[in-house]
């Protein structure tokens, strides 16, 4: 059954209730068990557990190093194109939005990556809006196929597919899939999608499984925290998560958490998330899923993505510019400001500080197949 039907009975008024009639006993089985369960979350992301979140976040640190060791693997975005069809009420490049728009050409695509090559990088995420008309899947594989020799790992953060083409994508070199839900509440979503193809909310999740079916190695999920309560997002995060890697079983899960940033239109989140309710439901979601990978975006201030390193971490963007062509030229149209402004070198310093081993290259592009 595809977690598009899953997802209807999880309704997030019931889960709302649920979360807030938590009790502290109900944290304290759940913090007995040696692998909590889905089951879990809902006491562990509550309100009664934060009097243990202490101890929440030293079990998700110990469980982060036991998985993964002490390393973070380091990527960076390479945005192709920023148009879009869709008209997200949080996105800097929502239709209709007066930004300057651009597509990179192949060359100028290369020359871009030229500078992720040069700062060390050797996994890359290809970004762009969703205007499949006028930058699509050839657009997509041209980009792949030139720069396939400078990567050892090619992710996509693009508009949904087919599975034809994911399969296509998949041969050129592709190997990473990331296609946020933004948030797990239909109503919501309904609201913050009022027009586009992206207001098919189960459409969106299909995709996702489609990417899975064409082989992708990494799957990548996540909300955009700030739309709807994060406890809730949390749950459905957790139950999607667990529906893929029992699905796909092959591929890597990996967990975003992206957090609402003002693009220059403005946006005000209805539901803000505090730093402390970041980590809690970062370590919260570390022990119900102690195998995915939970990444982590310059969104985020310097000072915070520092104190997760060694909480559930295990991959960061750096260095990141938000508009087409910003790693060569001013780049004009980005999609959100980027807050932790450091460059590549200072954020694989801060890693080394900390005991961490920077990884920039963590897949042999040999092994694409
Ligand atoms: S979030 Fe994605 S689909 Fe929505 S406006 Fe931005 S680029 Fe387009």
């Amino acid at each position: 059954m595809p977690f598009s039907d899953q997802i209807a009975p999880l309704r997030f008024e019931a889960l709302a209730e649920r979360i807030a009639d938590a009790t502290p006993a109900q944290v304290e089985i759940a913090l007995s068990r040696e692998r909590p369960g889905p089951g879990d979350l809902a006491a562990l992301v509550s309100p009664a557990a934060v009097p243990s979140l202490q101890i929440i976040k030293e079990r998700a640190g110990a469980i982060t190093t036991q998985r993964f060791g002490r390393v973070v693997n380091l990527y960076a975005p390479l945005y192709l194109s920023n148009r879009c069809t869709n008209h997200c009420a949080y996105c800097g490049f929502t239709s209709g939005s007066d930004i300057e728009r651009s597509d990179l050409s192949v060359e100028e695509a290369v020359e871009n990556a030229s500078i992720l090559v040069e700062e060390g990088f050797r996994h890359v995420l290809l970004v762009t809006g969703e205007d499949p008309g006028r930058y699509g899947v050839d657009d997509i594989e041209k980009v792949v196929t030139a720069i396939g020799g400078m990567f050892h790992s090619i992710s996509i953060e693009v508009f949904p597919m087919t599975a034809d083409d994911y399969a296509r994508l998949e041969r050129a070199g592709v190997d990473g899939l990331t296609l946020y839900q933004e948030t797990y509440d239909p109503g919501c979503y309904a609201s913050m999608h009022p027009a586009g193809p992206k207001r098919d909310f189960a459409g969106r999740l299909e995709a996702v499984e489609r990417g899975g079916g064409a082989g992708f190695r990494t799957l990548g999920i996540g909300a955009l925290l700030g739309l709807a309560p994060w406890r809730c997002e949390a749950v459905a995060i957790a139950a999607h998560a667990l529906h893929l890697s029992r699905r796909f079983w092959r591929s890597r899960i990996a967990v975003s958490f992206p957090r609402i940033v003002p693009a220059g239109r403005g946006f005000d989140p209805p539901c803000p998330v505090m730093d402390d309710e970041f980590v809690h439901m970062m370590a919260a979601l570390r022990l119900v899923l102690p195998d995915a990978e939970f990444v982590v975006s310059t969104r985020e201030p310097a000072a915070l993505r520092d104190r997760l390193v060694g909480l559930a971490v295990t991959r960061m963007s750096a260095g990141s510019k938000t508009a087409p062509g910003a790693y060569v030229t001013r780049g004009a149209g980005e999609q959100f400001c980027v807050v932790d402004d450091r460059t590549p070198a200072e954020v694989a310093d801060m890693l080394v500080r900390q005991g961490y081993d920077p990884v920039w290259k963590d897949f042999d592009r040999t092994l694409r197949g």
